[in-house]
């Protein structure tokens, strides 16, 4: 972020998706190129040369001085100078949100982890720590949480969209001297800011709405402090986690039209809810018995969380039978029956297909950016299908 770092503090979300990466641009491309290279010239001056003894080689101490794309990359670089201005911190990629994970769980190297339902990728991450190293996976704010222990919260929380009280996790995992790990892939900003009610340490999987296309895996995590990311960028160049470069390109593409596709998404996601709710409860569609999103929680600390009446695109809704459930998704023309979320398209999931732990009448729904209108109707005509 460098040179431009004092400009930058007075834009806007919308503006910092096009502009943070500006100043690192290396030619007079308005877009940015894509760079292939794995390996860059050195410096041509001799003087300005340095051996591995004299510096830390994963560590670029200026912007634009490459050495490996392990390292780092022209991309990466803009990649993270345009998520670091949106995400309110110092932000570090990786090539997928489980390898963001990956690289939560080594850095702070808990010997407990509390840990609740959600993604079920990251337990399965947490399950190779535990074989590797002997992690203790404890309930969500357990009593044996100590010092050196992560408390790790995902909100609003896979499959449903509900909310889980960030400010209450913090405060039980600093009394304790253990770190709050916020998953916030399901609220990305501006609907929510997890460093404001206490998170150490904030993942996203980019993969869903940063990405916001499903053609790319990505992930990143950010940091407040400076020193945290300087250890993860060099855990990283050892781990092997940074993205390929056509991702890492692929992910700053997406990212110029961030805000205004995740707004899209959370209103139309808001409306889709909203009629759902009131079809379920009037028993308009009489298979419908169930509607989960943060939207419809009457908890103070929700409005807190999500203060701009956005409650983030992804819901789940529940139906009479496993049966019907599993029947909906070939009824529907706008929504893709697919696992992941976040893009542009509308997806619906009969969920029980890659998550053993959830109730096998769950659909999950992520909205894209289509009309709302004929997502509505496309719902209708699927849902009142089994009326009759
Ligand atoms: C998808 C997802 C992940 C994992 O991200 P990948 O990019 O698929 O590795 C982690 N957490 C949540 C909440 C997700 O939805």
């Amino acid at each position: 972020m460098a040179a431009a770092d004092d400009e930058l503090r007075e834009l806007q979300l919308a503006s910092l998706s096009v502009h943070a990466d500006d100043a690192l641009a290396l030619v007079s491309d308005v877009a940015s190129p894509l760079h292939v290279s794995t390996t860059f010239h050195y410096n041509s001056d001799p003087s300005k040369l340095k051996s591995a003894r004299e510096h830390d080689i994963a560590i670029s101490e200026e912007p634009g001085n490459f050495i490996y794309s392990r390292f780092s990359q022209p991309v990466i670089e803009r990649v993270e100078a345009v998520l670091s201005a949106i995400l309110n911190g110092h932000a570090v990629v990786y090539g997928s949100g489980l390898a963001a994970y990956t690289a939560a769980l080594a850095f702070y190297h808990p010997k407990r982890l509390s840990i609740g339902n959600g993604y079920h990728g990251c337990h399965g991450v947490a399950n190779v720590f535990s074989r590797l190293g002997g992690l203790e996976q404890v309930p969500p704010l357990h009593e044996s949480i100590s010092a050196g222990d992560v408390v790790h919260v995902e909100t609003p929380i896979n499959p449903t969209g509900l909310s889980i009280n960030l400010a209450e996790a913090a405060e039980f995992a600093h009394a304790r001297g253990a770190f709050l790990l916020v998953d916030a892939t399901f609220a990305p900003p501006p609907l929510q800011d997890p460093f404001q009610f206490g998170a150490d340490l904030v993942l996203h999987s980019a993969t869903k709405y940063l990405g916001g296309h499903s053609d790319l895996l990505a992930g990143v995590l950010v940091t407040k402090d400076a020193k945290v990311r300087t250890e993860l960028i060099r855990d990283r160049s050892f781990l092997g986690g940074a993205p390929g470069n056509f991702e890492s390109w692929l992910l700053l593409r997406s990212l110029r039209t961030f805000k205004l596709r995740v707004e899209a998404q959370s209103r139309n996601s808001g409306r889709l809810v909203e009629y759902l709710e009131h079809a379920r409860k009037t028993g308009e569609i009489p298979i419908l018995t169930k509607v989960y999103h943060s939207s419809l929680q009457t908890d103070e600390f929700v409005r807190q969380q999500l203060p701009h009446g956005l409650y983030g695109p992804t819901f789940s809704i529940e139906v009479e039978s496993k049966e019907i459930a599993k029947q909906i998704p070939s009824r529907l023309k706008l929504f893709h029956h697919a696992t992941s979320l976040g893009g542009v398209e509308s997806l619906i999931e009969w969920r029980a297909m890659t998550d053993a732990t959830v109730a096998e009448n769950l659909l999950r729904i992520s909205v894209g950016v289509e009309d709302v209108n004929d997502l509505i109707a496309d719902l209708k005509h699927a849902l009142l299908s089994f009326s009759k």
